[in-house]
């Protein structure tokens, strides 16, 4: 008897067979998806194999198909070994993972028109590459040209030229009849490297991330089945697309947390980058100012090979850092402080460009009763509701709750509220205030609602429309606008003390890649900070550039205390409606690991209980357990938790391998 084996998006890692009704006795079926009934509802699956003689037991009856969502395979054999691979190592099962790479709702077009080609008209750049960059080129020219499986990590300075560099070696993949993907860490950036690379390589360039539309993204994957597209710009679930011919993946800003996926699977973008690498004989190129203290690591132990790119172009001088102490300073009318005050009227009388960062939207981060010191919270997470001015509301940035501006205080219903603190709203309209007839573009998720904006934001402040660009992280890296000459870091703290092991570093790649948005060109680039904390080392090593002073404090640092790169790190989240039990289920986790620990002799060590970093959220006490150790145990230990340890169906609990933090 014929049937297929299918694997569904639930978390049972098991495959499921079916028959074949005679409706679809003629169709082809290896690789496609489709719908079965499963229990008694309907799901969508992977055909991950066609059995031909399928011998049935008596005592199962096996049911059939639904029917076939594909005409054509859209599963390959790299992408079914991927979802084991993914399987394995992120605790999900092969369904979920195979959810993950192909998901469900990629739509077949009623009518499949091709992608629209326009004739775009390719342009070569009219300069020569510094030493640096030739280095560079060679070596990963080299790799791909003798199908070599290798790894590389550009630490380059901020306009050090690191595009062109990516640019000629998408180029040698393509000349090699290759194919490449390249990945940025935030939609914001891929307008303007979509456009360098559509000038670049024209119409088989393709743009990819969670704001294209499901049709258009099908189109897509036909279109690199069938090599039609040969290379894709995008954000971190571009990696799983099914090129056949994969010869390089360009992973910029690799740094970033935003390449790590924080649901359920946890994947890590730049292993699946190696994994795939590998499995084609291809290329990886990480690339940063500010490498991420493990990739830097695995660097030096020559895991990854180091090319350095240490001056910008023409050895421009990087900009200047200057810190400004809040810590004398009154609270003033204004958001800036006297100097940067006055740096901004001076670039904009010179008729430059102005980036300002701040890390927060909104108007106000908290409101506090005049009277009785409430301060107004989420009724749903332990944190403060934000303050927003237009359309006036406040919000809960944790879950979103909105609620209208009250009148009355809660507590004492009082009807007066200091507004403390400030985020993009309020230094927006203190920029209009002091400057009216300056054009400022807010760059932040509120403004962001359509992913229009970013081409909007690219194009304005390209073409010297805006005057000063203010904003969220969003602004803070990839940009090269050569008429930015001022950077002003209105708060450099928000980042500084968070109780997690990467914070030093965050500040640090924060403020190093800010600064490097000015001073790119022919204007001279000045950077200011404004902090309470000054002689904070993150901040101190930015201001000096001195990424490898920086480095050496860092590793040693998480040498002592066994941190990554020296161990893996796992973290059980546990939640429940009631603090007592959701409490009390995390000391039942942390003995059952602990009795497991000790059971198998396996070196991992165990934290916590504690309450994670945001207690409350979405009206659900969270509790956590770290663990420390080695992967494979740690995987082992997790994989009993998940299988031997009985859930009350009321508890929820997420384990994350390698999280971006343990906040
Ligand atoms: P990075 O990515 O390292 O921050 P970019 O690749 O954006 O830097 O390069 C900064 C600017 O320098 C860009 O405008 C780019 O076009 C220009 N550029 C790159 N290489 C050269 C070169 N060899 N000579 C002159 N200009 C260059
Ligand atoms: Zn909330």
């Amino acid at each position: 008897m014929k049937v297929v084996e299918v694997v569904l998006p639930v978390p049972l890692n098991k495959s499921f067979y079916y028959t074949i009704p005679d409706k679809l006795k003629d169709k082809e079926f290896k690789y496609r998806r489709v719908t079965v009934p499963f229990g008694n509802r309907t799901l969508d699956g992977y055909i991950v194999s066609v059995i031909e003689n399928y011998e049935q037991s008596d005592n199962i009856k096996l049911k059939a198909i639904n029917s076939i969502i594909d005409e054509v395979e859209i599963l390959t054999d790299e992408v079914v070994e991927l979802a084991k691979w993914l399987s394995d190592t992120y605790l999900c099962s092969i369904g979920e993972a195979l959810a993950t790479i192909v998901p469900i709702s990629l739509k077949v077009p009623k009518r499949t028109s091709k992608i629209k080609k326009s004739k775009i008209k390719i342009v070569n750049p009219n300069f020569d590459m510094t030493d640096y960059q030739k280095n560079a080129i060679e070596q990963i020219e080299n790799a791909i040209k003798n199908k070599k499986n290798e790894t590389f990590l550009i630490h380059g300075v901020t306009g050090s030229g690191k595009t062109e560099v990516y640019l000629k070696s998408i180029q040698t993949a393509i000349d090699n009849n290759k194919s490449a993907i390249f990945l940025l860490p935030e939609i914001s950036l891929t307008p303007q490297f979509i456009s360098i690379l559509n000038k670049r390589f024209g119409n088989i360039v393709a743009l990819w991330h969670s704001g294209v539309t499901t049709i258009q993204k099908y189109k897509i994957f036909n279109a690199i089945q069938n090599g039609e597209i040969k290379i894709v710009v995008g954000t971190r679930s571009a990696i799983f697309l099914p090129f056949k011919n994969l010869g390089i993946i360009i992973i910029d800003e690799e740094h970033e947390n935003t390449y790590k996926q924080n649901n359920k699977p946890s994947y890590d973008t730049k292993e699946i980058a190696l994994w795939r690498a590998k499995y084609n004989n291809a290329v990886v190129v990480f690339g940063s100012a500010t490498p991420s203290i493990e990739s830097y690591y695995a660097a030096k132990e020559n895991k990854y090979k180091l090319l350095e790119m240490p001056y910008r172009i023409d050895k421009k001088d990087m900009p200047s850092i200057k810190m400004i102490s809040l810590n004398n300073v009154k609270p003033s009318v204004s958001v800036f402080s006297k100097p940067m005050l006055q740096a901004i009227k001076r670039a904009l009388a010179r008729r430059e460009q102005v980036i300002i960062f701040l890390n927060r939207r909104g108007f106000s981060p908290s409101i506090i009763c005049d009277k009785c010191d409430t301060v107004i919270q989420c009724q749903d997470c332990s944190v403060a509701m934000v303050y927003h001015k237009h359309p006036e509301h406040l919000e809960c940035h944790y879950c979103g709750k909105q609620i209208k501006f009250p009148h009355k205080c809660p507590n004492c219903g009082n009807d007066k509220y200091r507004i403390i603190g400030m985020a993009t709203q309020r230094v927006e309209e203190d920029l209009n205030k002091l400057f009216p007839h300056t054009k400022v573009f807010r760059l932040d998720r509120d403004t962001a609602t359509s992913k229009q904006i970013y081409t909007e934001v690219y194009e304005g402040i390209k073409n010297e429309e805006y005057s000063i660009l203010l904003g969220t992280q969003m602004v803070t890296k990839g940009f090269d606008f050569p008429r930015v000459s001022l950077v002003c870091v209105v708060d450099a703290d928000t980042s500084l003390y968070l109780p997690d092991f990467r914070s030093s570093e965050r500040t640090f790649q924060l403020i190093t890649q800010v600064a490097g948005r000015c001073g790119r060109a022919e204007i001279k680039g000045k950077v200011l900070v404004q902090t309470k904390h000054p002689e904070n080392y993150a901040l101190m090593f930015a201001q000096q550039y001195d990424y490898k002073k920086f480095y050496e404090q860092e590793i040693e640092f998480r040498r002592d205390l066994s941190y990554p790169p020296f161990c893996n790190i796992a973290k059980i989240t546990v939640r429940n409606k009631d603090n007592k039990k959701s409490f009390e289920f995390t000391e039942k986790v942390y003995k059952f690991i602990e009795e497991k620990i000790n059971e198998l002799n396996y070196p991992i060590s165990i934290l916590g209980p504690s309450q994670s970093y945001i207690s409350k959220l979405n009206g659900t006490y969270r509790w956590q357990i770290i663990l420390k150790g080695n992967r494979k145990y740690l995987k082992e230990v997790l994989e009993k938790v998940s299988v031997e340890l009985k859930l009350p169906f009321e508890i929820f609990i997420n384990i994350e391998l390698d999280p971006s933090d343990l906040l």
